[in-house]
């Protein structure tokens, strides 16, 4: 089970750089290499070194000094299965489960909450490659003896058929679609019986009927998996803590420095050696028409390549020239997760949650970070793991309330309104605890009641010693709200310092093309 595990976390070495059709071409590759060596090492040898192994079905296995019969192997098996399966859904309901389901959606915003993509597939990668050493061990002692062809590339494509009939994260799915595709073929007439290439038809057949009848496996027929572990939702009950606690230790004044960030994009310049500040307890308005780089100003400063949009080491997204620091640390040669860690979060023009967990899980995901140090107990439901669980949750319940959500927490993402998701991805990135917050267009598309929420948030971050930056396409809402204004149009900052100095810039002015009025700060 160890060894199969070391084996998947270097498979994902490789495998885990790449995303989507990419990382399984390469995995289901590393299956057809593995079994072509195996073919050829057994040939070389002679003979399969796995044959006399002791065995349950010739009954000379013994455990402890037990003999296991085949009855007592089964329950053995059975044993082993409700423990891993007891086991991947603490897993599923845990910081880890949540961190693994957000990356299955969202690479980038995943990275926003400090969850590094790389990571995570390494220890997706380990976990299935022990899970799968550990169902070969058992097969071994079943059988008491291996060949390659047993394990041969149809075991992969049953495995996924069954998964995919199955439907993804469904424990009970999985068990029904497990059992249809393994007992089926001994049902069907010897025509079909289940062996190549029959097999494969077989497949085929309940592949097809699964795309037309149920395109998300027949897991969808049953509950869907939660990602909160019961235990910490019944503790944290309806307690409420402080919604947005003070930030904690800001050393300096210069929160975020960005020095002459310049950025093309083959011709266009995007980003023409911008320069800013933002300090703690300050917030800034970045104000500019559509397409003046405010977008491309935030992925740069929050690790998004903004080329290719993928957030891997040795792509992160870096300016073309020019750096910026938080606190004194270099930001600008930094992964999303990395930049994210030190407290720097951002919202996305439009939101990027995790379409299918509700409201509540997707703010725990925000305080990915605080979760993490139990990150291996969780799946054991441990007491003290559960303790820290609920203490987030109840100050999740306080945030809830303050951004006017309680009503949707456990609505799953994908039925809210988009306003309220908009304001779901500022809360989620507040329960991180994060020393400065980067709105891209916080407004945009928000209602009378929703608006007077946002700023009411704002109020209170700002309160809390936040830095906040609001990028938004004019100044009209925001004016009241902000401490500074910085300008931009076409990439350059053509404007940098308080609200009243605006009016009496013309070039400003024609920034706007043509917008009736620069509103005054009692506006
Ligand atoms: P804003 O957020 O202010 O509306 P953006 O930052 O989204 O502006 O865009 C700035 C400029 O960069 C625009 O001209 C836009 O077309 C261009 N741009 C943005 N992203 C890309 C990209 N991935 N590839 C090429 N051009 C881009
Ligand atoms: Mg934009």
């Amino acid at each position: 089970t160890l060894a199969a595990g070391v084996v998947g976390f270097l498979l994902a070495l490789p495998a885990g750089r790449l995303r989507m059709v990419h990382m399984a071409a390469i995995t289901l590759a590393f299956g057809l290499i593995a079994q072509e060596l195996a073919t050829d090492l057994t040939a070389l040898a002679g003979k399969s070194p796995l044959t006399n192994l002791p065995s349950a079905g010739l009954g000379n296995l013994t455990v402890l000094g037990f003999l296991v019969g085949p009855l007592a192997y089964f329950h053995l098996v059975l044993a082993v299965t409700a423990l891993t399966v007891f086991l991947v859904g603490g897993l599923t309901r845990s910081a880890t489960g949540r961190a693994l389901a957000a990356i299955g959606v969202d690479e980038i915003a995943a990275g926003t909450l400090a969850i590094s993509p790389v990571a995570m597939k390494r220890l997706a990668y380990a976990l299935s490659g022990a899970l799968a050493g550990l169902a070969g061990a058992l097969t071994v002692h079943l059988a008491g003896a291996v060949s390659p062809a047993t394990l041969d590339v149809s075991q992969s494509i049953s495995v996924l058929v069954i998964v995919l009939l199955g439907g993804l994260g469904s424990t009970a799915g999985q068990f029904l679609s497990a059992g249809l595709v393994t007992i089926l073929p001994e049902l069907l007439p010897a025509l079909l019986a289940y062996q190549y290439p029959q097999q494969l038809i077989l497949y085929g057949v309940i592949l097809a009927l699964t795309l037309l009848l149920a395109p998300r496996g027949i897991g969808a027929w049953f509950a869907a998996p939660r990602f909160i572990a019961p235990g910490s939702l019944r503790l944290a009950g309806a307690r409420r803590t402080r919604a947005i606690p003070p930030v904690v230790g800001h050393a300096t004044n210069a929160g975020l420095v960005a020095g002459a960030i310049s950025l093309d994009f083959g011709g266009l310049t995007a980003l023409d050696k911008v320069t800013l500040t933002l300090q703690p307890g300050r917030v800034t308005a970045l104000i500019g028409p559509n397409g003046s780089g405010k977008s491309t100003l935030i992925n740069v400063l929050t690790g998004i390549n903004v080329l290719t949009g993928i957030d891997v080491p040795s792509e992160v997204g870096k300016p073309s020239s020019g750096n910026a620091r938080f606190f004194g640390r270099t930001i600008t040669r930094r992964p999303a997760h990395s930049v994210a860690a030190l407290g720097l979060r951002r919202s996305f023009q439009i939101p990027r949650l995790v379409p299918h967990f509700t409201l509540r899980e997707n703010l725990l995901l925000g305080a990915h970070r605080h979760l993490l140090r139990n990150a291996l107990y969780t799946p054991f439901g441990l007491q003290f793991a559960i303790q820290d669980e609920a203490d987030i949750l109840s100050e999740i319940n306080a945030l809830m309330d303050f951004s006017g959500l309680a009503d949707l927490a456990d609505r799953t993402i994908d039925t809210l309104p988009h306003g309220a998701r908009r304001l779901a991805e500022i809360a989620r990135q507040l329960m991180a605890h994060p020393r400065a917050l980067l709105l891209d267009e916080p407004s945009a598309g928000l209602s009378d009641s929703e608006l007077a929420v946002l700023v009411r948030m704002i109020h209170a971050m700002k309160q809390a010693g936040i830095i906040l930056m609001l990028a938004e396409p004019h100044l009209d809402f925001v004016a009241p709200l902000v401490d500074d204004v910085v300008v931009m149009d076409q990439g350059r900052v053509i404007y940098r310092g308080e609200v009243a100095g605006m009016r009496a810039n013309a070039e400003l002015v024609a920034a706007y093309h043509g917008a009736a009025a620069i509103p005054t700060a009692d506006a």
